[in-house]
């Protein structure tokens, strides 16, 4: 273990108060912040605390830490990629680092991905899904396919073509009113990942794409799993459906995968599950195993062909594009995922989910429990108290940080058993907690 960990010299009071004066955190006030916790050191499952606890990681950081933190062999990666060379531009320049990473990630997703572009986060990744979609269209001379078509409850980012298909009312589209562009919108899909599949889910999609399709350039989806917009897993059916109406009313489909990907919900990407190609992807979140932020949009031979048709070029390049750390980080990442047993882990993680989380359904503040692969959510029936929850999760030893009614855990495939358990007993200790009439 290196002992040269880099530390401050201030006191955490002064480093706290700086942050709370000074510093904006995801979707905080700048004058009235949520509490912060300050992080010293993270390692396999935990977060270490400045006041030396060390908390059980419930979130994988947004998902992304899937083999824990502080990992030896992507450290090394990040090591020997920093010494050889950090950063070059990518116009006119390219390295190994990128494509072997760009090999790989054609060779794992869907057969019929052939083409690689680079993004530096998720949100970037979904802008330029949706110009390829658009430009796609242009090149082919139809002017008039340029809008998204997106389901409610979605959520695809924070930049603005992103919010645009974001959940209408859950999402930004008040605040930022006339500058989001106006998209399609279709149900969000009802029906159950664990019930039967009933085709009327269908009707509304269906309708809209038959009404709309005309102007309509892509569908716009997360396989299976919506994430930040309510955690709500759908049926594979739905999706398979709407790949048919895809193909029937010529709309590209994009896949968003960037919460999804990479083994999360038991397969290797949420698609498998409907056994469907989408035309586009976009990944991210995972890719480098939570060490830093990096992206990609992978396009089918037709969509990247049908752009660059008649000399047509792409019209998107990130300064940061391809950054071979990023690159090399993320090849390893991908190495110790698909050298490892992960499908055999997430199925476990899944069952001891299930579990745990099964018994708090009777509870009276819990309206639902759902658990899909490596994923599990208490939705509760009122909003849930962040500061509150934060600070008893924190007592209770786990990381653990709800949004709206959802308590949800996404931890790194590597939690064991009991770290597992604990986390589990925290979220129900907090459901019974609400559950009580004086709380
Ligand atoms: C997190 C997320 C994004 C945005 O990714 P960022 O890296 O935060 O920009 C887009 N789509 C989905 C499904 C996500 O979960």
């Amino acid at each position: 273990m290196p002992t040269d960990k880099p530390h401050s010299n201030q006191s955490i009071d002064a480093l706290l108060t700086f942050d709370r004066e000074h510093i904006w955190h995801p979707y905080t006030s700048a004058t009235n912040p949520l509490p912060t916790q300050l992080v010293t050191a993270a390692n396999g499952v935990h977060l270490e605390l400045a006041n030396g606890d060390k908390i059980i990681d419930g979130m994988a950081s947004w998902w992304s830490a899937i083999h824990g933190y502080n990992h030896p062999a992507l450290n090394q990666a990040a090591k020997a990629q920093i010494d050889t060379m950090s950063h070059v531009m990518f116009g006119g320049l390219t390295h190994s680092p990128a494509i072997e990473l760009c090999q790989t990630l054609l060779d794992i997703t869907p057969a019929n991905l052939e083409h690689v572009f680079l993004a530096d986060s998720g949100s970037i990744s979904v802008e330029v899904a949706i110009k390829m979609a658009v430009q796609f269209w242009q090149a082919k001379g139809d002017n008039s396919k340029s809008k998204m078509l997106s389901l409610r409850g979605g959520y695809h980012g924070d930049t603005f073509a992103a919010m645009s298909v974001c959940d209408p009312d859950t999402g930004m589209h008040h605040l930022f009113n006339k500058a989001v562009i106006k998209q399609a919108f279709t149900q969000r899909p009802n029906c159950r990942f664990d019930q039967d599949f009933n085709p009327e889910c269908l009707q509304d999609l269906e309708a809209t794409i038959k009404e709309n399709h005309a102007e309509l350039a892509a569908l716009i989806l997360e396989p299976i799993v919506q994430g930040a917009g309510g955690m709500w897993f759908y049926h594979p059916e739905f999706l398979k459906k709407a790949r048919e109406l895809c193909d029937q009313y010529q709309l590209l489909l994009i896949s968003d995968e960037i919460a999804t990907g990479f083994g999360r919900t038991g397969k290797l990407f949420a698609c498998e599950w409907a056994n469907i190609q989408p035309d586009i992807m976009c990944i991210g979140k995972a890719l480098t195993g939570g060490y830093m932020s990096l992206a990609a949009t992978l396009a089918s031979r037709e969509v990247a062909h049908g752009i660059s048709q008649n000399g047509g070029v792409f019209m998107h390049g990130p300064t940061f594009m391809g950054n071979p750390l990023a690159c090399a980080v993320a090849v390893q990442s991908l190495r110790t995922l698909l050298e490892s047993d992960w499908q055999k882990r997430i199925h476990t993680i899944e069952r001891q989910l299930k579990q745990h989380l099964n018994i708090a359904r009777t509870l009276e503040s819990v309206a639902d429990v759902r658990v899909l692969g490596a994923i599990g959510v208490l939705e509760m029936n009122e909003l849930v108290n962040v500061a509150h929850a934060q600070a008893f999760f924190v007592k209770q030893g786990v990381w653990v940080r709800p949004f709206g009614k959802l308590i949800y855990i996404m931890p790194p495939y590597i939690i064991n058993d009991v770290e597992l358990e604990a986390v589990c007993r925290a979220m129900t200790n907090y459901a019974e907690l609400l559950s009580t009439p004086e709380s």
